[in-house]
């Protein structure tokens, strides 16, 4: 076999079909953290921006953390068929922006969800092959309490309400891909990237292979 033909044979693991990764869990499970810290260590995954009605917390940034908008605009976002997806949690209302998801995935990187259950199951309506969904749970009910009061950005009455609201959540964990228990956030991190490695290299995702092989096959019979 000539060196020509062997090196016109490329493995094309530059070739992807983005997915779409979310992430979901009661508050105070640890996600934010998680998702940060995953965002930083991978140049292939982008956040994707959520639009809310809720007010801003001290330290979020607009753009950033989310596109804090009014209601009157984002119910022209539901009615032009703007969002992916949206739900209401904590009566505010959540959506995902349709054009910046389509615009990361065309652009060849993944994209990852920080939404809670009811945008999974939208979001896994229509697109399921392209989705990876893992559910975060706390260590211990005693341990998110412990996380939600020591974050103090709630009122007490909000923490009260979000801990009542955390059984519910956590009941949607059996519609996930994968659980992880979030006890130590580094290794929680490992598991993390660990399921998006292996999601990458699922062969629906790996675009191109055909051809790689059966270029290969007739190098071979030569
Ligand atoms: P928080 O107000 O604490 O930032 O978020 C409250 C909940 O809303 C979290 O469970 C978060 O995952 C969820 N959430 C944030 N953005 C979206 C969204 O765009 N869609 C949906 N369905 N849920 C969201």
């Amino acid at each position: 076999m000539s060196d020509a033909a062997t090196t016109s044979r490329r493995l094309p693991h530059d070739r992807r079909r983005g997915l779409m990764l979310v992430l979901s869990s009661p508050s105070g499970a640890g996600k934010t953290t998680l998702s940060r810290r995953l965002l930083a260590s991978d140049d292939d995954i982008a956040l994707s921006v959520s639009v809310t009605t809720r007010a801003k917390r001290p330290g979020e940034v607009d753009g950033v953390d989310y596109h804090f908008i009014d209601k009157p605009a984002f119910q022209r976002m539901v009615d032009d068929d703007a969002l992916l997806e949206h739900a209401t949690v904590f009566e505010n209302s959540y959506g995902t922006p349709r054009a910046a998801v389509e615009a990361t995935l065309a652009s060849g990187r993944d994209v990852l969800f920080d939404i809670d259950w009811q945008g999974t199951q939208q979001l896994a309506d229509r697109a399921r092959d392209d989705l990876v969904t893992v559910f975060i749970l706390p260590p211990s009910i005693v341990e998110l309490e412990r996380r939600l009061t020591t974050r103090a950005q709630d009122s007490a009455e909000v923490v009260a309400r979000r801990m009542a609201k955390a059984a519910d959540e956590m009941s949607h964990y059996a519609e996930y891909d994968y659980v992880l228990v979030n006890d130590d956030v580094d290794r929680s991190l490992a598991n993390l990237e660990a399921i998006l490695r292996a999601e990458r290299l699922r062969r629906k995702r790996q675009l191109g292979l055909s051809g790689f092989v059966n270029g290969m096959r007739e190098d071979a019979g030569r």
